[in-house]
């Protein structure tokens, strides 16, 4: 039984009540039972943790790298003691299978380990001046206080993706988790406590959109990154432009999975079914549309389909499930108007195609897996981002085909190819114009790589060298020691 005394704001290294007294609860999207109860914070509320992170900086600021990585490596190992009750406070709250959320977790322990590993390697240039005896410093410095605005679907990795690069670049942050999994965020917030971070540089709020809105317009906020759908970047993205804050949007995205005709189909099915089922769908890189070689088709298909039979749908906290459930009814009522839209539009429902029903599922938003065949560019599921199980299968005549077909789409994210055709892969680089593409393999950034989508799939890009390169700002000195001459 969860308590009922509500979660607090953790703002200035302490937990905070909020003086309006609102709050939400939290429910499973498994069994629907009640999970704990978290306080919807108020403007005045953001704005005391951003004004905690503004006075924090002034001293954070002037740390030492080795020292802001050292906290980031000590709340590592604090995340890694607690591994698996943080793994069960995921998969509680946001459906996903125990051993997904524990690879979660390794995720953002590695996320925070690169981020502390390149601390010290936040450097700037020096330039010889057009003076004598001129050297001209380009200097990277933090921005100030950052806002970290996260989706439900990674409710700790999101979190450690943005709180890791911030804090090493001697930024202070103020992170928002989303309001359906709030409670990840707030057990990180424990851990940030324990680990001994100063009070202030770093402050969690809990609650829904206005608590984000409020992180937007503050001006004392300086950068604001934010995962999480489209429609609500533009939003921000617009709303940012009164105080002229930079923005980091990462946001959704409609892969094309490409199976062309001398793919390992074997590895390509593989690889389909764990980046259309893993979470469910519901990451910001799934499969969401296979296009696959006439040549191949019905053996490729005969292969799928043997492999999502086999998927075990049920209790998230089940050691051996394979796929929890959606994680809100409306999540579940879109996929699924999506799927009988696709239907009625001509699409064929070879597996699957509606909520799963039965004493397992009666009180979560469980649908079954779906493959759907014969889905055309007409269609709106081969446009929008469907977030759930459910595979599209479109049957290309060719490269070329295939190519057109990813490629029209208003998002940019991630792509994948099975093939070793030396033709067609030195084609992805010009040709195939997403930000991320997976050659021969299923789904999964690492830290040191870079996250980044074209068009509608964001603005910035994450991880890696080039997304730390985001937590600081350039500062241009023109030195020179007192006996320039022009
Ligand atoms: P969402 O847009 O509903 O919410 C994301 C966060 O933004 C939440 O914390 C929410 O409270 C906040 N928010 C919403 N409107 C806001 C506004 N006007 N001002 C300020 N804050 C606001 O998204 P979601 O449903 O949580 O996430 C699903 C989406 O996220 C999918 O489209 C998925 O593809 C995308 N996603 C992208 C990535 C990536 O790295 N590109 C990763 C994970 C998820």
């Amino acid at each position: 039984m969860p308590s009922n005394t509500p979660h607090r704001l953790f703002i200035n290294g302490d937990w905070l009540a909020s003086k309006a007294g609102r709050y939400s609860e939290v429910h499973s999207p498994s069994s629907g039972a009640l999970l704990g109860r978290v306080t919807e914070a108020t403007a005045a509320d953001v704005d005391l943790a951003i004004d905690a992170a503004e006075q924090a900086f002034e001293q954070w600021r002037l740390t030492t790298a080795l020292a802001r990585a050292n906290l980031l490596l000590k709340l590592n190992q604090l995340i890694e003691r607690d591994r698996s009750t943080l793994a069960h406070t995921i998969s509680s709250e946001m459906g996903k299978p125990l051993k997904e959320a524990q690879a979660e977790l390794d995720y953002c322990i590695d996320l925070i380990r690169f981020a502390a590993e390149n601390a010290r390697r936040i450097e700037g240039d020096i330039i010889p001046g057009s003076r004598s005896g001129e050297q001209i410093l380009i200097q990277r410095l933090p921005h100030g206080v950052v806002a970290g605005i996260a989706a439900w679907n990674f409710p700790a990795a999101l979190l450690g993706r943005k709180l890791g690069p911030a804090l090493a670049a001697g930024n202070t942050v103020v992170l928002k988790p989303h309001e359906l999994t709030p409670l990840s965020g707030l057990a990180i917030a424990a851990l940030v406590k324990e680990a001994g971070f100063p009070p202030g540089v770093v402050n969690i709020v809990t609650g829904g959109i206005e608590v984000g809105q409020r992180l937007v317009a503050n001006p004392k906020v300086k950068l604001v990154t934010m995962t999480g759908s489209t429609a609500a970047g533009k939003k921000i993205m617009a709303a940012a432009a009164d105080t002229l804050k930079e923005v980091r949007l990462e946001l959704g995205g409609k892969a094309p999975f490409i199976v062309m005709e001398d793919a390992d189909l074997d590895d390509a099915a593989d690889a389909a079914v764990r980046s259309r089922f893993g979470n469910a769908g519901q990451i910001c890189t799934s499969n969401e549309r296979t296009l696959v070689h006439a040549a191949v088709y019905d053996q490729f298909v005969e292969k799928l389909l043997a492999r999502i039979k086999r998927l075990k749908v049920g209790d998230p906290l089940a050691a051996d499930t394979d796929m929890g459930p959606k994680v809100s009814a409306a999540e579940l009522d879109k996929v699924d108007r999506m799927v009988q839209k696709a239907r009625q539009q001509g699409a064929r429902v070879l597996l699957g195609g509606e909520r799963l029903q039965g004493e397992a599922y009666d009180q979560g938003h469980f649908y079954a897996p779906t493959v759907l065949d014969g889905v055309t560019t007409d269609m709106e599921i081969a446009h929008q981002e469907v977030f759930g199980p459910v595979l599209s299968l479109i049957k290309v005549a060719d490269f070329e085909e295939a190519l057109r077909l990813a490629n029209d789409s208003v998002y940019g994210l991630s792509a994948y190819i099975f093939t070793n055709n030396l033709q067609y892969l030195m084609r992805l680089g010009t040709d195939l114009d997403f930000g991320e593409i997976y050659v021969n393999r299923e789904g999964g950034e690492a830290a040191q790589g870079f996250h980044h989508g074209y068009g509608d799939s964001g603005l910035g890009g994450e991880d890696g060298k080039y997304g730390l390169d985001a937590y600081s700002r350039h500062k241009t000195v023109y030195l020179n020691a007192g006996r320039t001459r022009i």
